[in-house]
């Protein structure tokens, strides 16, 4: 990173700047080497600032919640992250609709609406990302997803465009939405500033036992007691067809308990890896690849991964996209 850049930044109103930090202080599996620059805008007018600065100056750029869904390269990132940060969470209710910014963090708005006596995102209850991470990576469980809910999401574009997306043109999918697309013309990358969600009015000691009874469910599932990702690899119905749910192919493929250098594949939940201490984004990457490989020549098909991953120059794809093995799925 060139210094007139940094120099640049020093002095734009872009919010709190550092250089140089470790991104593994930023995501859930506590991997990733350093950021040249990371930048946590507190409102709109200061992410347009960055978008505009990112522009001029021509570098990558990632936009991130709270790392709970990436894996960041051992080698850091050679550009920008925008961290959408703790100021930027308003919340606001009128009636059963919801206004809620991007940084907002999940485990808050669902404890937020239950106190509304507010339901419909009881489901997202456990899921530690931001408001924002859960949009574009239309997020959920149970067989649900947030999307479901939304009403409209206001964006800006990393061309500066500010639009308000209706549900309908959210493209959102199984875990997918118009707003994780980590590549292409900057026109066309979107970051999620806040949505509404349409909810239902319901007993509030309803929601709340509701939302308990979830976690409970989690932590007897998920193997919380280390760093890890959540769920590696996503649910795909042809798959499932085939085999079952990603946790029980993994597991049935006797893989519980693999391990590379600090990572494993979780003995509680096949479907999870955790970093014993010191795992790095090559070690997670063998790992993965190893994964796939061994449950293709079980079942004939490709696992592919939920989890992203960031490289040091831009790309932003799913982890099995560089984890060595083929991408393309078979029947
Ligand atoms: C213990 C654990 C349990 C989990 N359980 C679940 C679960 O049950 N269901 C589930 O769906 N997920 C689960 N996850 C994964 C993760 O929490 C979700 O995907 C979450 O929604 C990601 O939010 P984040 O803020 O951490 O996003 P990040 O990980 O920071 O980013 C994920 C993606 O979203 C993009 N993104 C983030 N913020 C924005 C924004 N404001 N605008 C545009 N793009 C953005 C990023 O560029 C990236 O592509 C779990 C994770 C962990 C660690």
């Amino acid at each position: 990173m060139h210094s007139p850049a940094r120099k640049r930044i020093r002095v734009l109103d872009a919010g709190a700047v550092t250089f140089g930090e470790p991104l593994k202080e930023h995501c859930s599996w506590r991997i990733g080497g350093p950021a040249d620059i990371f930048v946590q805008p507190s409102g709109e007018g200061q992410i347009v600032n960055v978008l505009r600065f990112v522009g001029e100056e021509g570098l990558p750029l990632v936009v991130i919640g709270r790392g709970t869904n990436l894996l960041f390269a051992d080698e850091g990132f050679r550009g920008v992250v925008l961290k959408l940060g703790k100021r930027f969470s308003d919340f606001s209710v009128d009636g059963a609709s919801v206004r809620a910014q991007g940084g907002l963090w999940v485990p808050r708005l669902v404890k937020n609406l239950a106190d509304e006596g507010l339901s419909g995102l009881e489901h997202a209850a456990g899921i530690p990302g931001s408001f924002g991470g859960l949009v574009a990576m239309n997020g959920g469980s149970l067989r649900h997803s947030v999307g479901e809910r939304i009403v409209d999401v206001r964006a800006v574009s990393f061309a500066g465009e500010l639009r308000t997306f209706r549900r309908d043109e959210c493209a959102f999918s199984y875990r997918r939405s118009l707003f994780q697309l980590g590549a292409g013309d900057p026109g066309n990358r979107w970051i999620v500033l806040e949505a509404a969600l349409e909810l239902v009015p319901a007993d509030r000691n309803d929601i709340r036992r509701e939302v308990l009874r979830i976690l409970a469910e989690r932590r007897g599932k998920f193997p919380l007691d280390l760093p890890n990702c959540g769920s590696v690899f996503t649910n795909d119905p042809a798959v499932y067809e085939l085999a079952g749910p990603p946790g029980k192919i993994v597991e049935d493929t006797g893989l519980k308990g693999l391990r590379v250098g600090g990572a494993e594949v979780s003995h509680r939940h096949a479907n999870f890896i955790v970093n014993l201490g010191g795992a790095t984004a090559s070690d997670v990457l063998a790992l993965v690849g190893e994964i796939r490989k061994r449950v293709h020549d079980r079942i004939g098909a490709w696992l592919e991964c939920e989890v992203r991953y960031v490289g040091a120059e831009g790309t932003l794809v799913p982890a099995s996209e560089v984890s060595g093995t083929p991408i393309r799925r078979e029947k």
